[in-house]
């Protein structure tokens, strides 16, 4: 509980901005006593922290409250859960907003994990429906409906040819886990905010990866608390938690480049060897990013849907940095970047480029040629869709249309073609 602690008692240092508290409630006076309940984190339950209330028995494994017609749809729909066309929307509405809980104990079923792993049903079921509740519903994008289609690709992932029979239980383990709790308790701001409004876990991650950080010790947390491997040696448990970092902190996008020039080397010498843990490993870490930003690669109708409400989420932090007098951080201004403007970007900066690589490791595989076709598809819909208003957009569309060469600048946390760069 080392890191829940420290996240708690930090806040009491340095207090929290006002910023926060608006996020949570769009308030901005709140009596000492709420105050105090907020400074803390923003964790929503941690006035109620699991440290103190315990194993309480969760509410979100509601599923009886649905009629049998809807659980039967749902029944149904998990039939044919590696379908890349699988509408999580739909999913996640059938099962009563359970749709993490219900597709985790569907997978670890499918992979026999809690018979291998020798798994209490009961610890196992507190801990999916943990991680479910501590994502933050409100959020436009990084919401557990977002976690359950991270997981859902990341099976469909793990099903290719290429890697299916190389995996071990472990490793599908660690892939599942990682994707369902990758964006765990996700504030809905971005890293750039936490730091120029000061927060307090920016300050206790050094601004270096500090919400996948977050999301990694939350889910170290969770695991502890629900006591899922607590029958499990000490030192695998040990190995278990620090793998799960390293697959999560891989979700960080900043780390980009990083990881696809390292994954080209690969490629290009050929010196893969999935026998070896550490190479499987790092597949892993490459499987979780392409879920992670696999949105464009949907079908249009799935991919627009994520594509307008993580432009949402971007136009809300932009709205709060314009009511607190902050610089109105790149892609959250609504009235400059439009969402066929972030998305095309996106698509030619970050997910373009890791799928074609994608593709040449899993080659030849009708997933992957699938998927960027979709991506193709997608990215071409977007751009028709650009109306440059803007001199930005101007040159966004310019790029778009004429440039591959785009790369994504941390510090500026946008996405820029050398078209622009050098003219
Ligand atoms: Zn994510």
């Amino acid at each position: 509980y080392s890191s829940c602690l420290s996240e708690a008692v930090v806040p009491l240092i340095s207090p929290k901005p006002a910023y926060f508290n608006s996020i949570e409630s769009g308030e901005t006076e709140f009596s000492t006593k709420r105050r105090m309940k907020h400074l803390l984190s923003f964790q929503r339950y941690y006035h109620t922290s699991r440290l103190l209330r315990g194993l309480a028995p969760h509410d979100s494994g509601s599923l009886y409250l649905l009629d049998d017609d809807y659980l039967g749809q749902a029944a149904h729909m998990l039939s044919k859960v590696g379908t890349w066309n699988f509408d999580i929307f739909l999913f996640d509405r059938l099962t009563n907003g359970n749709s993490l809980v219900t597709l985790m104990c569907h997978l670890f079923n499918i992979y026999d994990l809690i018979h291998h792993f020798q798994l209490d049903i009961v610890k196992l079921h507190g801990f999916f429906g943990m991680v479910q509740k501590d994502y933050h519903s409100q959020n436009p994008y990084h919401n557990a409906i977002h976690a359950a289609d991270v997981t859902q690709a990341m099976y469909c992932y793990l099903k290719e040819p290429k890697l299916a029979d190389q995996l071990t239980p472990l490793d599908v383990f660690l892939g599942l886990i990682a994707a369902a709790a990758h964006d765990v308790d996700h504030p809905g701001v971005n890293q750039p905010f936490l730091i120029k409004t000061r927060h307090h876990l920016a300050s206790l991650y050094q601004n270096t990866s500090v919400l996948e950080s977050h999301h990694w010790r939350s889910t170290v947390g969770m695991l502890r608390e629900s006591g899922l491997l607590a029958h499990l040696p000490a030192e695998i448990t040990r190995v278990i938690e620090q793998q799960l970092g390293s697959l999560i902190l891989a979700t960080d996008i900043c780390r980009q480049n990083e990881f696809l020039l390292t994954f080209r080397e690969h490629l290009d010498n050929q010196d893969l060897d999935l026998l070896d843990a550490s190479h499987r490993h790092f597949i892993l870490q490459i499987a979780l990013k392409c879920a992670d930003v696999c949105n464009p690669c949907r079908s249009w109708e799935l991919s627009r849907q994520w594509g307008e409400r993580v432009c949402e989420e971007f136009h809300k932090q932009g709205e709060l940095e314009k009511k607190f007098d902050l610089e109105v951080s790149p892609q959250c201004d609504h009235k400059v970047d439009s969402v066929p403007a972030i998305q095309s970007g996106f698509i030619s900066c970050i997910a373009e480029p890791l799928f074609e690589e994608w593709n040449l490791f899993t080659h030849p595989s009708l997933l992957s040629q699938t998927m960027l076709d979709h991506l193709d598809k997608n990215k071409a819909h977007w751009i028709r869709l650009l109306k440059p208003r803007t001199l930005a957009e101007e040159q966004t569309y310019a790029c778009a249309e004429s440039c591959d060469l785009w790369f994504y600048a941390p510090q500026q946390n946008r996405y820029i073609c050398f078209y622009v760069l050098y003219q």
